[in-house]
């Protein structure tokens, strides 16, 4: 048994002498470790071979010698007589076909050892970065649908305030709703003192019903607003007059001035009233609503 392993020791030396370069540091610290895993090489020459390579590795000076036979060794390891000799043996050769026949390599490969070892490494660098990659990615999709979600969220707002307003809209009453002018229904009836005027209109605003006429003063007004149809608005014909209407309208004739005013919880009313001799009436004010309250309108 002893025997057996020496050779087995032997071939193994001789294997990897003829196999690898011990110059190259990575591949002497891959024997040594497999080597400190399995204890092959425990003979002294298993010994002598490993202090060798190793040296080799290092760029120490080494005796050029077998560190089997001691005879000169051109490879500074192994002699060519050597690795001939067991390399070639009946041992040997029993062992490469036991070796076939297993399919399984004894002498395990450190080429292939090594660059798995680099490959890992390599392959964990990767996975770090495609790690990192990945979770900038998912933050950056996070960042994206958060985003996304105000932003939806601020269009709908929008979009209810819209149709809210929309809907205020639409509720919104008509507070002033244009109306027909309001005329007299009583007659035209010619005056002759501020008395007598002040009587007529209290006819059409009579205090009872909450309205209060004030005299104010005698004054002047256009000759042609007197002969509107009761419910014209006097600026507005004015603004349509030929030059031959206006020789006729814009003469004046006294009138008397009166203030007429209505309030009620939460109405008032407030106007001007004027009345000529001849008893016609016009009226300024906010007595209808949604028309111009700046213009004299024909009242009777
Ligand atoms: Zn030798």
């Amino acid at each position: 048994m002893a025997d057996d392993k020496l050779r087995q020791e032997l071939l193994y030396m001789v294997r990897l002498t003829s196999k690898y370069d011990f110059s190259r540091m990575e591949v002497v610290e891959g024997i040594l470790r497999l080597e400190n895993e399995r204890q092959i090489l425990g003979s002294v020459f298993g010994k002598r071979f490993k202090t060798r390579i190793f040296d080799i590795a290092a760029g120490q000076a080494v005796d050029e010698t077998c560190v089997i036979c001691g005879q000169h060794a051109d490879n500074k390891v192994i002699c060519q007589h050597c690795l001939s000799t067991i390399g070639e043996s009946d041992y040997a050769k029993n062992k490469i076909k036991t070796k076939e026949n297993d399919k399984k390599p004894r002498i395990p490969d450190f080429k292939k050892l090594i660059d798995k070892i680099k490959s890992i490494s390599k392959q964990d660098k990767t996975k770090e970065e495609i790690k990192e990659k990945v979770h900038d990615r998912i933050s950056l999709g996070r960042v994206k649908r958060y985003v996304k979600g105000v932003l939806v969220f601020c269009l709908t707002l929008i979009l209810f305030i819209q149709i809210w307003i929309l809907g205020l809209w639409f509720t919104i009453p008509d507070y002033n709703p244009t109306e027909e002018a309001r005329v007299s229904s009583n007659q035209v009836v010619p005056v002759e003192s501020a008395d007598d005027a002040y009587a007529q209109l209290l006819l059409d605003f009579p205090e009872e019903e909450g309205y209060t006429v004030t005299y104010s003063r005698e004054d002047a007004d256009y000759v042609g607003r007197f002969l509107l149809n009761p419910g014209d608005c006097c600026l507005e014909i004015e603004d349509n007059l030929t030059d031959e209407e206006r020789y006729d309208y814009f003469f004046k004739e006294d009138v008397y001035v009166f203030y007429i005013s209505y309030l009620e919880e939460n109405t008032g009313k407030v106007g001007i009233a004027e009345v000529n001799h001849a008893g016609s009436i016009l009226i300024e004010g906010s007595f209808n609503d949604g028309r111009r309250t700046d213009s004299f309108y024909k009242f009777r």
